[in-house]
C-alpha cells in the first residue's frame, strides 16, 4: 500500500466550482472531507480518478492488482509510456499527487476478493465500480450492502457506455440487474468512450457526496457514443434477488 497525505486545501483552487448554483464553499467542504473507492485504475478508473481529484475528494483510494501493459495505452491516460511493467496503483498515484498536492492518496496493488473487499473500502463514503470482471464486482457489491455505502456502476463495450447509481433499497444492486456474471471476454473498446463515461460515473459521485440526489439513481444511463444517442432505463429490484431481497 502506498499513501500519499496532502497539504491545506486551498479554496482559490476550486472558486470556479463554488460559483456552481447551489454550490458554495460549503459543498467544497463537504467534498473535501469525503472518501472515495476506486475499484481499478483502467480506463473507466483513470478518467474517475482524475475527475475526482480535480474537483477535490479530499480522500482517494484506488486500487487495481495489474501492471501497465501496452495495450492499456489506448484509453488509461494515467499510464504513460515508461510506465509500462509498473504496477498501474504506482503510477496512478504519481500522477494523481502531482495533479492536486492537497489532497490524501491510497493506492492498494491487490486483488479484490470476497475475502478482502471489507478490508479495502474500509469506511468509504461512495464506491465507484471501474472493474472489468464480474467476481470482483460482485464482491464489490455486497460489501456496498453490508456497510450500506452506494456504489456507482459503469460498463462499457465497444462504442457504448453504461452508468446507473445503485443504492438498496432505493436501487436494485448489481445483482438485481445481472443474476448471471456475462462471459469474460476481451472487449473492444475506444479511450474516448472510457474518458466519457467514466465522466459521467464521477459526476455521479460528486452528486451524491455534495448532498445532491444523483441522477441516476434507479435508472441505467446508455450512451451510443457511435450516433451520440442516450436512453435512460428505469431499473428495478430482484424481489428474489439472493443479494439484497432481505431488505
Ligand atoms: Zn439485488
Amino acid at each position: 500500500m502506498l499513501q500519499v497525505d496532502g497539504s491545506t486545501a486551498s479554496p482559490e483552487r476550486y472558486r470556479r466550482q463554488i460559483l456552481l448554483d447551489g454550490w458554495g464553499t460549503e459543498t467544497q467542504e463537504k467534498l473535501n472531507k469525503s472518501r472515495v473507492f476506486i475499484a481499478g485504475a483502467g480506463g473507466l478508473g483513470c478518467p474517475v480518478a482524475i475527475n475526482l481529484t480535480s474537483a477535490g475528494i479530499g480522500n482517494i483510494t484506488i486500487c487495481d492488482c495489474d501492471t501497465v501493459d501496452v495495450s492499456n495505452l489506448n484509453r488509461q491516460f494515467l499510464h504513460a509510456e515508461k510506465n509500462i511493467g509498473r504496477d498501474k496503483t504506482a503510477s496512478a498515484l504519481q500522477v494523481l499527487s502531482q495533479f492536486n498536492s492537497e489532497l490524501n492518496y491510497t493506492a492498494i496493488n491487490d486483488k479484490i476478493s470476497a475475502g478482502n473487499v471489507d478490508d479495502l473500502v474500509a469506511d468509504a463514503d461512495i464506491i465507484l465500480d471501474c472493474l472489468d470482471n464480474f467476481s470482483a464486482r460482485y464482491a464489490l457489491n455486497e460489501c456496498a450492502l453490508r456497510k450500506h455505502i452506494p456504489l456507482v456502476h459503469a460498463a462499457v463495450w465497444g462504442m457504448e457506455g453504461r452508468v446507473t447509481f445503485l443504492n438498496p433499497p432505493e436501487t436494485p444492486c448489481l445483482a438485481c440487474l445481472f443474476p448471471v456474471a456475462p462471459a469474460q471476454e476481451e472487449i473492444p473498446v475506444l479511450g474516448v468512450v472510457t474518458c466519457a463515461t467514466g465522466s459521467l460515473q464521477a459526476m455521479e459521485a460528486i452528486q451524491f457526496l455534495s448532498g445532491s440526489r444523483p441522477s441516476l439513481s434507479g435508472e441505467m444511463l446508455i450512451m451510443d457514443y457511435s450516433v451520440m444517442r442516450q436512453q435512460t432505463l428505469e431499473i428495478s429490484r430482484n424481489p428474489d434477488c439472493p443479494v439484497c431481497s432481505h431488505l
